[in-house]
């Protein structure tokens, strides 16, 4: 499907994956002169792959010469070594993704959480870990660094918060930018506390990309957004309230992240409740850091001063 002629997006048929609709990972195809490069692979299943090689055939001009990964986890990697072994394309990351890649046995948290009594999902979840572990980088790459593509370039931007070795993509001829779970289409975004996410770096990260020129934001789940600004400056807005109202819940003697939760959360699913904690206390680890709350053992949390 084209977005623009040198960008396309490639889904997955519903049932595909491990969830589609609107919330399925989105994977890019850039295109210019002969050339190619996917931005993230979405899932490892046979369908999707499918999908996707399916579409890379179709343009048997087009040779693939970069499968970039947006971040580690396994919704945007897993399907990453099968599109390479039959593209050539190589796949290109931020070296601090490399080791939650690899360790897919690990504790890292991953964009979808799985309730402890379902088995087969777990099950699902493992394998598609075990093939996001299958993708071991041919190129590493920093901030600043440029990938060409034909005649275009796509310029790296390194954006921790989401994971520590997120990245996203600017595509300078277009004025795009590939933001993978940085910035959604809808919904915000999960972050974790250290050493897996950090918010204080997350909204420096948000900051940072309100400075690029963009007409074009192709986020990793979701529908493109062409107010860009607007809608990074809505991510920022709803992390700071979010951060207003932590402060408040601790003042008020609320001292755990635990206990903030039915304030913050008042209808919180009981599945996505681990999901829920890390957030608020990625909020309470940048609260730290900026010297405003201080632990006080045992989960509990005191303001400072
Ligand atoms: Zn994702
Ligand atoms: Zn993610």
């Amino acid at each position: 499907m084209e977005i623009t002629p040198r960008i396309h997006s490639i889904p997955a048929p519903i049932g595909s994956g491990f969830y589609t609709g609107p919330q399925a990972p989105d994977v890019y195809l850039v295109v210019d002169g002969g050339e190619g490069a996917l931005i993230d692979s979405g899932f490892g299943d046979e369908q999707s792959v499918k999908a996707r090689l399916e579409y890379l055939r179709e343009r048997p001009e087009v040779k693939l010469r970069y499968i970039v990964l947006t971040h580690h986890h396994f919704d945007h990697s897993s399907g990453a070594h099968q599109l390479r072994q039959a593209s050539g394309g190589q796949i290109v990351m931020h070296p601090q993704e490399e080791r939650f890649l690899r360790d897919w046995q690990g504790d890292a948290p991953q964009d979808i959480d799985i309730p402890a009594d379902q088995q087969a999902i777990a099950e699902r979840v493992q394998r598609f870990r075990q093939q996001a572990a299958e993708a071991a980088p041919d190129v590493f790459i920093e901030d600043g660094v440029t990938l060409r593509v034909g005649g275009l370039t796509l310029e790296v931007v390194h954006t921790p918060g989401h994971t520590m070795g997120s990245i996203c993509i600017y595509l300078r001829e277009e004025r795009a930018l590939f933001t993978g779970d940085t910035a959604l289409g809808l919904g915000t975004v999960a972050i974790s506390p250290p050493p897996h996410g950090d918010m204080r770096l997350y909204l420096e990260s948000l900051e940072r990309l309100k400075g690029y020129d963009t007409a074009l934001m192709l986020p990793g789940h979701g529908q493109p957004v062409q107010d860009v600004s607007r809608k990074l400056q809505e991510l920022i807005d709803h992390r700071q309230e979010r951060e207003e109202q932590v402060l408040r819940l601790v003042a008020d003697g609320k001292s755990s992240a635990r206990a903030m939760l039915g304030t913050i959360y008042p209808e919180l699913d009981r599945r996505i409740m681990p999901m829920a904690l890390r957030q608020v206390e990625a909020h309470l680890a940048k609260l730290a850091e900026d010297g405003r709350v201080e632990g006080a053992g045992d989960g509990e949390w005191r303001l400072r001063g």
